[in-house]
């Protein structure tokens, strides 16, 4: 008797009388998704560290919709009539519709891979609805949804969906965070075994890889080509170590993978189905962007959100952001800016990574401004959001280059700390974010030396983190210091760091490497637009009459809050100079931009 026909079975029990089964609390009660055995094997082997705190409660997957609204959920969808093992959906299926059952039953399927055999995740009576969070992503559908007692469904179809979104609140914050609740489940079940992906652990590729697939919440489960697990993996998929990292899908694997194969994959690299210019372009999904995109789609502007790497920006990089507004215990980048994400899906704005703008087009066309992506793609918009954020400086050091990914890292999360748990480790810098990376790799059990160029490491530091350090038994601070060899094999194993006060150097061990010491703008890929000697971009006051060409004369108006030299493009955050270089700063630039967009606009018009 499989999983599902037990759950038939206990049609009886409140939670599955109405409705689907993914209404139970999950890891709770785990037989809809995964044996309780499954779970356990597989949080142990593979998810460890990375399930965080579901954003929602799990309880909230399936909610039991009254007469009143069900109906009205059924407004939105046109019907079919459905048979016995007929095919909702299947993987690899793009735009795909919610699918709400009326009468009958469906069931949604795990199909097999070259490793694990096939498994159904969930089942949905009549009452409840087929769905999850890839619906507003635009995700490749990765689940089979077949009929398994004919009936009635309505298909409600992406654009709907949009709309259902935007005009019914309370059916849309039910049906919302069902979606993300059973993005949580999922990612928590076998389903996740829909993508596998394989790499060494300290690998720079598999890294980016990784970082890409968390920052996109992907379901998917990581395997570490160096264990018994991970051999085996490779060994079913007919995997060598030169195809790594990979990824496996079903029906297809990805060999030496890369997040903008994957993403094309996986249907996450920008598509534009509609022929109508976009309303506003932001470039960078970093704190400033996806501020900017809520309040743009938010406020009905049909807004596009690209990003070179993945949503979150630097501050995906900060494993502790303490001094957001709102949040006394803090919060890490990637929740606050995972959360951001998905108010920006919720608003039906689109967002495309890896998605790198190449080249923005500064005299208008018409009334559209042209942006050109890597790829070939270009996006016509009435206004861009530049909100590309700043760089993160290297050391001039021979084999920096080799090290990158593999032992010297930008950034102090869970992802890269892993490879150094418990092991010496070195952070570059004197600013805050290099104090909270070092407290955080301390916290974990790491030696660490805190690398300052600088005399004091009060000039540039928070008095709360510079007590921390001192105080931190772990954490020795090296002052007038600076790291000057690298050392290592395929990985970094050893620094040199030179004391210039006493002129002497010490070899030591280190497994990581994290660098934080000031930023530049990303801006390399802009012309024409008015920026200071430093080339963070100028804005509205900062701008002299000489920076404004005949363009202006012709609009009759000087630039709006935000307004670079360029009418219509906007620059906000980090980029932007004289900026704060902080979350709450570069959230409040994102959002305030929009009202400048929407009066840009008018005045095109
Ligand atoms: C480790 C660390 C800890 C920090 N801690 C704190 C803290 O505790 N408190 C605080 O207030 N601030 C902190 N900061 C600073 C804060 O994260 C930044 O000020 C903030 O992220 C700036 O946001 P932004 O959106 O302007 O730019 P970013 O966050 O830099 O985002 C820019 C985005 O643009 C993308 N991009 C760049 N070029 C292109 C292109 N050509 N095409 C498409 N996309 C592109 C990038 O991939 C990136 O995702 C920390 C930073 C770091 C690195």
């Amino acid at each position: 008797m499989t999983a599902m026909d037990e759950l038939s079975r206990a049609a009886g029990a409140p939670w599955a009388a109405r409705g689907s089964m993914f209404s139970q609390p999950g890891l709770a009660r785990p037989v809809a998704w995964a044996t309780a055995h499954d779970l356990d094997r597989l949080r142990a082997s593979h998810a460890r560290g990375r399930l965080g705190k579901p954003l929602v409660p799990t309880s909230v997957a399936s909610p039991r919709l009254g007469d009143e609204l069900f109906a009205r959920l059924l407004t939105y969808g046109t019907p079919q009539e459905t048979h016995r093992g007929d095919v909702l959906f299947r993987p690899g299926d793009e735009n795909v519709d919610l699918i709400v059952v009326d009468r009958g039953s469906v069931e949604v399927v795990r199909t097999e891979t070259a490793d694990v055999p096939a498994a159904t995740v969930a089942a949905v009576d009549a009452g409840g609805f087929v769905g999850e969070l890839n619906l507003l992503t635009g995700q490749n559908v990765y689940l089979l949804c077949r009929v398994r007692e004919g009936g009635t469904v309505y298909r409600v179809p992406p654009e709907r969906l949009r709309q259902l979104m935007a005009n019914d609140v309370e059916l849309s914050d039910i049906v919302f965070k069902a979606l993300i609740a059973r993005r949580e489940l999922l990612q928590r079940s076998t389903a996740a075994q829909a993508m596998e992906i394989v790499g060494a652990d300290r690998s720079a590729a598999a890294l980016a890889l990784r970082t890409y697939a968390a920052r996109q919440r992907l379901i998917h489960l990581w395997f570490d080509a160096d264990t018994p697990a991970g051999r085996a993996m490779m060994e079913s998929s007919g995997l060598t170590e030169d195809d790594l990292p990979a990824v496996v899908l079903p029906g297809a694997t990805l060999k030496q993978a890369t997040p903008g194969a994957l993403a094309e994959k996986l249907g996450l690299s920008y598509r534009r189905s509609s022929t109508k210019p976009v309303d506003v372009t932001i470039v960078g999904a970093g704190p400033a962007g996806l501020a900017a995109a809520v309040y743009g789609a938010s406020e009905g502007l049909d807004t596009v959100l690209l990003d070179a790497v993945g949503t979150g920006g630097q501050a995906a990089a900060s494993s502790r952001i303490e001094n957001y507004f709102g949040f006394p215990f803090g919060l890490s980048g990637a929740d606050l800016t995972g959360r951001a994400v998905l108010q920006a899906l919720k608003f039906g704005a689109q967002l495309a990574s890896p998605c790198q703008a190449v080249k923005l087009n500064t005299d208008r066309k018409g009334d559209l401004l042209r942006l050109h992506l890597q790829g070939g793609e270009v996006i016509d918009s009435k206004a861009v959001v530049i909100a590309t954020g700043a760089r993160y400086r290297a050391l001039p050091l021979e084999r920096w280059p080799d090290f990158e990914g593999a032992g010297i890292y930008y950034a102090a999360t869970e992802l890269e700390a892993r490879g150094c748990t418990g092991s010496p480790v070195t952070v570059v810098g004197g600013a805050n974010s290099a104090g909270q990376a070092a407290l955080y790799l301390a916290g974990r059990g790491s030696e660490v030396s805190l690398v300052v160029r600088g005399p004091d490491i009060a000039a540039e530091m928070s008095a709360y983190l510079v007590d921390r350090l001192q105080a931190h038994p772990r954490v020795t601070v090296r002052c007038r210091s600076e790291v000057t060899r690298l050392d290592g094999g395929d990985f970094l194993e050893e620094v040199g760091i030179t004391d210039r006060t006493a002129g002497t150097a010490q070899v030591q061990p280190c497994s990581g490497l994290f660098c934080f010491i000031g930023a530049e703008p990303a801006t390399s890929w802009l012309t024409g637009i008015a920026a200071g000697d430093d080339g963070f971009i100028r804005t509205d006051v900062q701008l002299t009459d000489d920076d404004l060409g005949p363009a202006w004369a012709t609009l009759g108006r000087r630039p709006l809050p935000f307004e670079t030299s360029i009418p219509g493009v906007f620059a906000v955050g980090d980029v932007h100079s004289g900026s704060m270089k902080r979350v709450a700063a570069a959230t409040g630039e994102g959002a305030s931009a929009i009202a400048s967009v929407h009066k840009a606009i008018a005045t095109l018009a």
